[in-house]
């Protein structure tokens, strides 16, 4: 289908000229798909006239807020929807501890204003310096904090949607949904579905965080239809707006090192921390260690240790952080650590904190052909099954010959796992395809869910049937057919569309056609300025980029 013209009455910026294309046809992760045009909304009004014409058109929309998600949710072959221009933030509401935004208010931002009043919000992505609320809303994102604050969607009060047919409507918590057709019809079809969740909940037991289908079991648990469109990736509405639940600000902190000689040990440690009121406690597998040691880090633990914890403490006072600080030292040496390193002030702390940001910028340095691919980067388990996770993780490593890093959210389980590839090796596809299947049928194995935080995108729906049942599987597939019966909203996310598989778009093979210029330039600017949507707007509104202004 080719676009040329934008809907009557759209405001915004419409591109479907090469370039343009180009420069939305990648995120973070390792995907690339060319889509068919951009459009970036001026307003909510103007996401609704967008939405309203695509299923007149039966144009499938790609929502999207900064790109930085990496399981290739944010991309797809339909009309990309930029929403990171909708991005105002209200003044902070002190008494009801809540703020409004726009879906492109990006996460740190927020969080300043509400810390200028004495609150936080205290989900904290490492990405939050780009990420969007929109964007974190639908994939019920999550950070270091998420041990003691849980993710996204304990602290969404309300979300202001563009349904599938242009309709917009506000669910709020503890309020009935608005009387739209749409949402009557959905909740009349879906009444069968959420009666099953009573007795057979979508759910993996003991897993501590989940962005992996829908919410049906937080919907059945809340009864608000909110607790359902949180996760959803952008393929049951448009977020247009959000209200926000803020908490208070504990002003002080203390941080703490422990290095184990087991990885049994470590998690044993974890689950310690947080029942002595660690907000924070990060893993650092020894392939971390190993790959921050080669990149000139100083790593205060000893050369043998198989895992690192980070843990970290809040508290109203500089005593009580450190109480709390010490009291953690304690369990992490009842948990047989084999070396403590305690920090009590904002410095060392930061020092302590390096580490866990140190193998990323290392990793693309180890070696020019090797590629860190996020593949499998968000299994999440139940805590007691963490160490054979992580030791099947590096044994499916060894048998595939590959190198990785492994490292992620110790306290939950939730580990993160980049391999790194060698794109030149002929068979490094067919190695790489063999090592996600093989992980991805461990973690159902285990009990686990294939991403906590990240969410499915159109990497992991093809195998979402490793880790959720067949029934749980028609649940889901039911949800999206009452929300998007033409499926417009990003089709192929959450739901695979048949015959899909996870490398379909794989940007890495070297075997794919160059793209032809501009399309080519484009991509290489996105490329060297790390762009996310803010830039790549820049990019958009650059002439010397604008193929119809070159005549192309
Ligand atoms: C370096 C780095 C570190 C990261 N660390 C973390 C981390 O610690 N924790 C974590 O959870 N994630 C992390 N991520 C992943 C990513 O930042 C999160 O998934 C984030 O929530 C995505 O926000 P975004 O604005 O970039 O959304 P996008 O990537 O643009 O979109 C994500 C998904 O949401 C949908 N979507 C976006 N906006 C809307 C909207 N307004 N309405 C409907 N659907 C929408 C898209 O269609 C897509 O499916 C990291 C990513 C990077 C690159």
């Amino acid at each position: 289908m080719a676009l040329t013209t934008p809907p009557a009455g759209f405001r915004g910026t419409f591109r479907d000229d090469l370039a343009a294309r180009a420069i939305y046809g990648e995120a973070a992760g390792i995907e690339r798909i060319l889509p068919l045009g951009v459009a970036v909304p001026a307003d909510a009004d103007d996401v609704r006239t967008l939405v309203g014409w695509a299923a007149e058109t039966r144009t499938p929309l790609v929502p999207r807020g900064s790109g930085s998600s990496m399981a290739g949710g944010a991309i797809g072959e339909g009309l990309i929807v930029d929403l990171s221009r909708l991005d105002a933030i209200a003044p902070v509401h002190v008494a009801r501890r809540t703020i409004r935004c726009g879906p492109g208010a990006v996460r740190d931002t927020v969080d300043r204003a509400a810390r200028a009043v004495g609150l936080q919000f205290p989900v904290d992505p490492s990405s939050g310096a780009f990420c969007t609320v929109g964007g974190m809303a639908s994939t019920n994102a999550a950070g270091a904090h998420t041990l003691r604050y849980g993710a996204m969607r304990v602290w969404v009060e309300a979300l202001d949607c563009v349904f599938s047919d242009g309709s917009r409507g506000e669910l709020r918590r503890g309020v009935a949904p608005p009387a739209l057709p749409i949402l009557r019809r959905a909740l009349a079809a879906l009444a069968p579905v959420l009666a099953a969740e009573g007795s057979t909940p979508s759910r993996h037991p003991g897993v501590r965080k989940e962005s992996s289908g829908y919410g049906l079991a937080d919907w059945a648990a809340s009864g608000d239809i909110v607790d359902l469109v949180i996760g959803s990736e952008g393929t049951l509405a448009l977020i247009v707006g959000l209200e926000l639940r803020l908490a208070p600000l504990l002003p002080h902190s203390a941080s703490l090192l422990g290095a184990f000689a087991t990885l049994e040990d470590a998690v044993t440690a974890a689950d310690r921390a947080r029942l002595a009121g660690a907000v924070a406690c990060e893993l650092l597998d020894r392939s971390f260690l190993e790959v921050a040691r080669h990149g000139g880090t100083v790593v205060p633990a000893p050369e043998d240790a198989e895992a690192v914890l980070l843990g970290e403490v809040e508290a109203s006072s500089r005593e009580e952080a450190n109480r709390v600080a010490r009291e953690i030292e304690a369990e992490f040496l009842r948990s047989r650590a084999t070396a403590v390193r305690l920090a009590l002030d904002p410095e060392t702390e930061h020092a302590l904190w390096a580490l866990r940001h140190a193998a990323s910028p290392i990793i693309s340095t180890i070696h020019p052909g090797l590629k860190s691919m996020q593949l499998i980067e968000d299994g999440c388990v139940p805590p007691s099954r963490l160490p054979e996770y992580v030791r099947g993780v590096r044994a499916a490593f060894e048998r595939h010959r590959f190198r990785g890093v492994i490292f992620g959210h110790a306290g939950d389980a939730n580990v993160h796992v980049n391999p790194l590839i060698d794109v030149r090796e002929p068979d490094w596809r067919a190695r790489a395809e063999a090592l996600l299947d093989e992980i991805s049928t461990l973690t159902g194995r285990l009990g686990g869910t294939l991403t906590g935080e990240h969410g499915d995108g159109r990497l992991r729906a093809p195998l979402l049937s490793r880790v959720w049942p067949p029934e749980t599987l028609e649940r889901f597939a039911a949800v999206k057919h009452a929300f998007d019966p033409d499926a417009i909203l990003n089709p192929g996310v959450k739901i695979p569309i048949a015959g899909a598989r996870p490398f379909d778009a794989v940007k890495y093979d070297p075997s794919l056609p160059a793209l032809p210029e501009p399309a080519r330039s484009a991509l290489a600017r996105v490329e060297r300025e790390r762009a996310y949507s803010r830039s790549r707007l820049a990019l958009l509104d650059d002439a010397t980029l604008d193929a119809r202004a070159e005549g192309v």
